[in-house]
């Protein structure tokens, strides 16, 4: 009987070859830079004090255009997180459970948002900082590893031993910065959002635009998760609720909004937000590289010929495949 035969070694096909090489030139790329690198040359950085109340810092937000920020205990001088839309989220619970305590909560300060995460049972996020002038390949591997949507930059003064936040950096910053100084890179990536399975396509939460917007509060909560894509009755996209626009529907400690449907919340976005992105299966990874270099991408829908809703990419999705995929060292991080 002859012996069976060895297993062929697995050929990779051009279009694997060039997908490897461009995504090592591009992890390549984030070893060699430090998060310094991403920061614009000039920039504003606002950090709140823990003893401001929280209903002021919403205003600050929203005056500022911005959706995060450093948090500073000037007791400790120690930089204290950052305060995000989940905080405010946070806030939108504790109002649910103590509706009582309305009184308490608009006393509440930044101090406090611990207090309240304990008391809503809520899992507190790990709080990463990295140093800026240490590899991004490391802070954008630390922030994949917590799910950390943003970094600190934190900087320690070797006598003093005093940190300073220098800026925090975003996914969204990251993935600009690899578009933009790896065109001749993603150019290589050619395969196609089905060949990846890129994102999530099942067990999908959706949302409709009369749906409330604390029943999609409650969704993005328990999914955890950032974004709910809006659709019609034939499941086709209309748009997509985010978790910052929760911050202009308490402006004001207008909790009751909170019960106003998700059409509603729309309205109160800024009139400079970019809308949403979409994107079908058969849509190449080096097309949406295109597309997050021109425009202000926060996420794709993937959506079929009739503007259906198949899927969500989140650029989480795409940083993990980008870091990750194919690494073998991964399961040892
Ligand atoms: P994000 O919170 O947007 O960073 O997404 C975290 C993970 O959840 C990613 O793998 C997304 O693909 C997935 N995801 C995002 N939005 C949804 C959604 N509405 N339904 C199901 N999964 C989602």
């Amino acid at each position: 009987m002859a012996d069976a035969p060895d297993p062929k070694p697995q050929s990779q096909s051009p279009l694997d070859k060039e997908q490897r090489q461009g995504l090592n030139s591009i992890r390549d790329f984030l070893r060699k830079r430090t998060s310094y690198d991403v920061l614009p040359l000039s920039f504003r950085l606002i950090v709140l004090d823990t003893d401001l109340l929280i209903k002021k810092s919403l205003n600050i937000l929203i005056q500022n255009s911005i959706v995060s920020a450093p948090l500073w205990d000037s007791h400790a001088s120690r930089f204290a997180g950052i305060l995000t839309a989940t905080d405010y989220i946070n806030v939108i619970q504790y109002h649910c459970q103590f509706p009582d305590e309305m009184n308490k909560l608009d006393q509440f300060r930044l101090s406090s948002l611990r207090d309240i995460e304990k008391a809503i049972g809520a899992t507190p996020i790990e709080s990463v900082s990295v140093h800026p002038s240490k590899p991004l390949y490391e802070a954008l591997r630390r922030m994949l590893k917590t799910r950390a949507r943003r970094i600190p930059l934190v900087d320690v003064d070797d006598e003093t031993g005093r940190e300073t936040v220098i800026s925090v950096i975003t996914q969204y910053r990251i993935l600009k910065f690899i578009a933009v100084n790896n065109e001749h890179n993603t150019i290589l990536l050619k395969k196609t959002v089905r060949d990846l399975h890129l994102g999530t396509y099942t067990d999908l939460a959706v949302a409709r635009m009369a749906s409330t917007v604390l029943d999609v509060i409650d969704l993005m909560v328990n999914r955890n998760i950032s974004c709910v894509p809006i659709v019609d009755s034939e499941n086709r996209v209309l748009n997509a609720f985010e978790a910052v626009d929760v911050i202009p529907c308490i402006k004001g400690g207008a909790y009751d909004d909170l019960n106003g449907t998700v059409g509603e919340a729309l309205c109160k976005r800024p009139e400079d937000n970019p809308g949403i992105f979409t994107c079908s299966e058969d849509d190449r990874l080096d097309s949406i590289f295109d597309t997050i270099r021109k425009s202000r991408v926060h996420r794709l829908i993937v959506v079929d010929d009739e503007n259906k809703l198949k899927g969500v990419i989140s650029l989480s999705d795409i940083l993990k495949y980008v870091l990750l995929h194919d690494e073998e060292d991964v399961a040892k991080s």
